[in-house]
């Protein structure tokens, strides 16, 4: 399928810095931050630094450095985070989903029992 980016979502206004965030760390290919509405006492957003809509646009289209540090900062955020009791990661991709910024994203959220994953 045919992926087009919309570059004036709030997510890459926060990477060119037109709107602040509480970052959790940083690489050449990713940014992780804290999520602005929290769902539980840890919840990061880890988004690439390229332009993708959506996770399936991002495992076809990244090249492998770009996922290399994607997964490194994932990484590194469940350390810093200290998540290890558990925590869910959640991708939303589109309406089914209901993916509100169109540039992927992926949910680190921990801290407490999440429960199952749907309800
Ligand atoms: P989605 O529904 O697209 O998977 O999730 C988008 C997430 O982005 C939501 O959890 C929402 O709270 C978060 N969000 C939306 N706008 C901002 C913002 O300006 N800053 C931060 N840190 N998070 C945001």
């Amino acid at each position: 399928m045919a992926f087009t980016y919309d570059d004036q979502n709030i997510f890459a206004k926060i990477l060119r810095g037109e709107i602040p965030n509480k970052t959790v760390f940083e690489n050449d290919h990713a940014l992780a931050f804290d999520d602005i509405n929290p769902q539980a006492p840890v919840h990061v957003l880890v988004i690439p630094k390229g332009p993708y809509v959506s996770f399936d646009h991002f495992a076809a289209q990244a090249t492998p450095e770009e996922q290399i540090g994607f997964m490194a900062a994932v990484s590194e955020v469940c350390k810093i985070k200290d998540v290890t009791n558990g925590f869910r990661a959640i991708a939303n991709a589109r309406e089914d989903a209901v993916q509100d910024v169109p540039h992927f994203h992926i949910h680190i959220i921990g801290g407490r029992a999440l429960g199952p994953i749907l309800s």
